[in-house]
C-alpha cells in the first residue's frame, strides 16, 4: 500500500510518501515569514501554504519515485490547526483525490504526532502516550489504533507554548523551544529552583505559573544578570518542565500498568526530556518509543503513516470532509 500525506495545519507545508512500511520522501517547507512577528500570522500562513503546496507535493512524489497514479490513498491533516491553513491542504487533497480517483483520508494532526512513532517502531498496544507539542500537552491510554482514553490535559499553556513564551521573555527568537534546549546543554539545571506546578497531583498539567515565575525572576535580577546566566536559566527552566512531564508519565504508567510508552510532538525533540524518559524507561524496563527528530515537529510523514493505519481498515472520507480548529 502507498499513501501520500499532506500537512498544512500551521506554518509548515509538508508532503510525504509512505509505502509498505517505509517513508520514501519527507518534504517540509517551513515558513520563515513569521519570524519577524515572533509568532505565526494566520493570514500569511494560508498564503504561504497556497504558494508552496503544489511544489512541495510534487517534490515529495518525485523524491519517492512513486507516481500519483500508483498512490492508494491521500491522507491530509484535517485539524486541529488554523482554519485558513487547513483549508488550503484539504482543498488541494480533495482536488487530487477527485482528479486521480483516489480515496481521501482526513487525519487528526494530534493523532498523527502519536502514530509518527510507528514509522520506525513496531506497532504495539496498549501504550501510554505523552503528546507534548506547541498547542497540546496530553496523556493518553491507547489499547488499539484510534481508541484513545484521555488521562490528562493541560489546564493552561501547552509544554511547547511554555518553552516558546519563556524563551521569548529571555529574548530568544521564535520558536524559542529549540533555542532553550541548545543553551540549556551548557547550563546548570540546579541554578534556580523554578516551580514544578501540580507535580504531585493527578495527571493534568499547568505551565502558566512557571511562565509567571520566570517573568518575576527576570524582572528582579535584571537584563544583565539574565544575559550573563542565560545557559543556567534555560537549563533550570528545562529541568522544571521536564521534571513535571516525566513525573506525570510515570504516574500514568503506574495507573494503567503498561509496558509500552511513547513520547510525541515537537517537545519530544527536547534533549533533556529524551534523556530523562530514556532513564525512566530503562529503570522500569519499559519499551520507550520516541520519534526520530525529523518526525517530532510538524511533518507529513506522520500524516502518511496515520493514513496507512486508517486505509488498512477502509476508514476513508468523502469530499464533504471539513477542517476543524480544535480538539474536544
Ligand atoms: P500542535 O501539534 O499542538 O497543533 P504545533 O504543530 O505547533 O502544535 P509541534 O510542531 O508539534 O507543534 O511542536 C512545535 C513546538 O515544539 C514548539 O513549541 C517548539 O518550540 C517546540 N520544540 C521543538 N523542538 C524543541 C526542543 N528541542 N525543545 C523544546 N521544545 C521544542
Ligand atoms: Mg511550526
Ligand atoms: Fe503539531
Amino acid at each position: 500500500m502507498k499513501v501520500l500525506g499532506i500537512e498544512s495545519s500551521c506554518d509548515e507545508t509538508a508532503a510525504s510518501v509512505w509505502a509498505d512500511g517505509e517513508i520514501l520522501s519527507n518534504v517540509i517547507a517551513s515558513q520563515a515569514v513569521h519570524e519577524q512577528f515572533g509568532g505565526v500570522v494566520p493570514e500569511l500562513a494560508s498564503r504561504a501554504h497556497h504558494k508552496t503546496i503544489w511544489k512541495t507535493t510534487s517534490q515529495a512524489l518525485e523524491e519517492s519515485g512513486v507516481k500519483i497514479e500508483e498512490i492508494d490513498a491521500i491522507a491530509v491533516a484535517q485539524g486541529p490547526g488554523l482554519m485558513g491553513s487547513l483549508l488550503v491542504g484539504l482543498s488541494f487533497a480533495k482536488g487530487l483525490a477527485l482528479t486521480y480517483k483516489k480515496p481521501l483520508i482526513g487525519i487528526n494532526h494530534i493523532d498523527a504526532h502519536l502514530y509518527a512513532n510507528f514509522i520506525e517502531h513496531e506497532e504495539t498496544y496498549p501504550f501510554v502516550g505523552l503528546i507534548v507539542s506547541g498547542g497540546h500537552t496530553r496523556l493518553v491510554y491507547v489499547d488499539k489504533a484510534f481508541n484513545h482514553e484521555l488521562l490528562g490535559d493541560t489546564r493552561d499553556d501547552a509544554a511547547g507554548e511554555a518553552f516558546d513564551k519563556i524563551g521569548k521573555l529571555l529574548g530568544l527568537p521564535y520558536p524559542a523551544g529549540p533555542e532553550v534546549d541548545k543553551l540549556a546543554k551548557e547550563g546548570d539545571p540546579k541554578f534556580h529552583d523554578f516551580p514544578r506546578s501540580m507535580i504531585n497531583k493527578g495527571l493534568d498539567f499547568s505551565f502558566s505559573g512557571l511562565k509567571t515565575s520566570v517573568l518575576y525572576y527576570t524582572q528582579e535580577k535584571g537584563d544583565e544578570f539574565v544575559q550573563n546566566h542565560l545557559n543556567d536559566i534555560c537549563a533550570s527552566v528545562s529541568a522544571a518542565i521536564t521534571d513535571v512531564l516525566v513525573a506525570k508519565l510515570k504516574r500514568a504508567v503506574k495507573k494503567k500498568k503498561v509496558k509500552h510508552v511513547m513520547l510525541a510532538g515537537g517537545v519530544s525533540a527536547n534533549s533533556m526530556l529524551r534523556k530523562k524518559m530514556s532513564q525512566f524507561a530503562e529503570d522500569q524496563n519499559l519499551n520507550l518509543m520516541i520519534p526520530a527528530l525529523q518526525y517530532c515537529t510538524d511533518n507529513a510523514a506522520m500524516i502518511a503513516v496515520t493514513g496507512a493505519l486508517k486505509a488498512r481498515v477502509g476508514d476513508f472520507d468523502d469530499l464533504s470532509l471539513k477542517p476543524f480548529a480544535r480538539v474536544s
